[in-house]
């Protein structure tokens, strides 16, 4: 979580502009980038699933006052039926469930730097690009060492 506020120190720093887009979440308190057209509200959640928990919550207090009444419990069994049916859609992306809310925001924060729209698939390509380089230079480094030893036995 640190890391998270000096990154986001220093994009505000290179970028001061973005500074109308800081938003604070109602939820937990956390700071973070927002769109434009959110700027300046004060009743935003966090990307972090402050605002889908919420959200969700909402929805589900909805539906079961809604399932309490007999039109509702008749539609109930009727979606469980096709939903026993139905086989669920897989996840299209090799992410864990549980890194896709930070994704998101990196795409929103991104998006905001770079001044476009940016898909997940191309995050998840910048992050892959990136921990392919460290790799490199990780073993680039090794065979540097190996090289020496060969050079001057201990
Ligand atoms: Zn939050």
């Amino acid at each position: 979580m640190l890391s998270y506020y000096v990154v986001l120190r220093s994009v505000l720093r290179i970028k001061p502009w973005l500074r109308k887009c800081l938003a604070r979440c109602r939820h937990c308190g956390i700071f973070f980038l927002t769109d434009r057209r959110n700027a300046g509200r004060q009743d935003l959640g966090c990307p972090f699933g402050c605002s889908r928990a919420h959200r969700q919550k909402q929805s589900t207090q909805r539906s079961v006052a809604y399932y309490q009444e007999p039109e509702g419990k008749v539609k109930k069994q009727a979606l469980n039926a096709r939903r026993r049916k139905k086989p669920q859609p897989a996840e299209p992306l090799p992410v864990p469930p549980g890194l896709r809310p930070f994704l998101r925001y990196l795409c929103v924060m991104i998006g905001l730097i770079e001044g476009r729209p940016v898909q997940l698939w191309e995050v998840i390509e910048m992050l892959e690009r990136t921990a392919r380089q460290h790799r490199m230079v990780r073993t680039r480094r090794i065979d540097q060492s190996v090289a020496w030893l060969h050079e001057q036995p201990p």
